[in-house]
């Protein structure tokens, strides 16, 4: 056994000095123990010191103190003491495929593929696609694999639904369940008034119909009053936040009652208006270890930014944006539970990148780094669902950051990333 462990030092030693990387491949026996770091499980409770994370074959078999975990003699040991692991984070309101850079139109497993990489390798391990998911997402959904490979898992909603009339909305269920969807995703918005709004029969029809065969239903709304009657139709998640005026006492009463989750997207308000100048993200080390000059490009031409300045749709969403915050710290406080996400990977509204900006400006809004953890862990799981995923418990996948900083001092230090793992598995850079 001695032996054993002066061979598995050597090793760790001679290849941390080779590579300059501490983290090793899976052993034979597919054990491996995270020791020394100070745990944060997901489940919102007091981090554990000097924790050992236990996995075999990609799933987390025990969690705890150093002196309650037995580790086996198999076990490749990565030692990571003085770091932070925390779960990885999951946007439960993204989407993937569609764009490569700012440009939309590129759907393809490929592009899907880059984009869960992208997403992973700014530790985000978990992206629920709430809407403009084709045949090819299919495949690649979460609940297919047992082991990602350097991607973040999916869940896909299908098509957006939409329809004049119930009929036509409900073909649209159909086609989405015949794609074989986690979700339902619907949208009742006439974004400020120059669309046709989704009537309250059509929607009440598609919510009984998903409901029926078995889906959560996730919602667009940008209204208090939409978002009211959204619920009392038996919407699961409202997928933006109320924009247009304070919430009130009656409205944070029903949200308790129907137990629905409340996901802000505060960074989809921000790309409504944040390119009407050159954006001080353009300089971030962090955006750019991604995203380089030729893919902003556009967003910095000064004929596109006067135009976006000069947009009344822009200007509303940006008046409206301290009201959005307003309603999440208010919710937040009175215990709704908020689930993280962004609508991310429509064009400028960048993938990996702006999940981090979100957990900032969830920050400015007056919520602690507890609560957004928890809002980008436990509470996106349980409340879309998705299984095996947001906390780091027995059972669940071992997808996992190891942060070189305390993320409960500063949600900044999400930022930073020792190493991003997924099943187990390091993605790479
Ligand atoms: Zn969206």
């Amino acid at each position: 056994m001695k032996h054993t462990y002066i061979l598995v030092c050597l090793f760790l030693f001679i290849s941390a000095c080779s590579s300059g990387k501490i983290y090793q491949t899976t052993s034979d026996s597919g054990y491996q123990a995270f020791t020394g770091a100070t745990i944060l499980n997901g489940q919102g409770g007091t981090p554990i010191k000097d924790g050992v994370l236990l996995i075999r074959k990609g799933q987390v078999v025990a969690v705890g103190p150093r002196n309650k975990v037995k580790i086996p003699e198999v076990a490749i040991i990565e030692d990571v003491t003085g770091k932070f692991i925390m779960p990885g984070i999951i946007n439960g309101h993204g989407h993937v495929g569609d764009v490569k850079g700012i440009e939309p139109g590129h759907y393809s497993r490929e592009n899907l593929l880059d984009n869960l990489g992208l997403y992973g390798r700014y530790g985000i391990t978990t992206v629920v696609s709430l809407g403009g998911d084709k045949k090819e997402a299919e495949p690649l959904r979460a609940i297919h694999d047992s082991t990602t490979t350097q991607r973040a898992r999916l869940f896909i909603a299908g098509e957006v639904i939409t329809g004049k009339t119930p009929a036509e909305a409900l073909a649209v269920v159909e086609q989405n369940h015949r794609l074989g969807v986690d979700f339902m995703k619907i949208r009742v918005d006439d974004q400020l008034g120059t669309a046709p709004k989704m009537p309250a029969a059509v929607y009440r029809a598609v919510i009984k119909r998903s409901h029926q065969l078995g889906y959560k239903i996730a919602t667009h709304l940008y209204s208090l009053a939409d978002a009211r009657d959204l619920l009392l139709a038996g919407s699961d998640l409202l997928a933006h936040s109320v924009r247009d005026q304070p919430v009130d006492a009656a409205f944070i009463q029903l949200l308790k009652k129907k137990k629905a989750g409340y996901c802000p997207t505060l960074t989809r308000e921000l790309s409504t208006f944040v390119y009407g100048d050159t954006a001080a993200f353009f300089q971030d080390p962090f955006f750019r270890r991604e995203y380089d000059s030729l893919t902003i490009q556009p967003l910095i031409d000064p004929a596109r930014q006067s135009q976006m300045r000069q947009s009344k749709s822009a200007q509303t969403y940006q008046q409206q944006l301290p009201t959005a915050m307003a309603n999440l710290k208010k919710l937040s406080d009175q215990g709704i539970p908020i689930v993280f996400g962004t609508d991310s990977g429509m064009p400028a509204r960048f993938m990996g990148y702006f999940e981090h900006l979100e957990m900032e400006m969830m920050a400015e809004a007056g919520l602690t780094p507890r609560q957004i953890i928890t809002a980008a862990t436990k509470n996106a799981a349980h409340y879309l669902g998705l299984k095996n995923v947001g906390t780091l418990t027995r059972g669940n996948w071992a997808d996992f950051l190891v942060l070189d900083a305390d993320p409960l001092t500063d949600i900044r230090n999400v930022r930073k990333l020792n190493g991003v793992f997924i099943s187990g598995e390091k993605v790479e850079k």
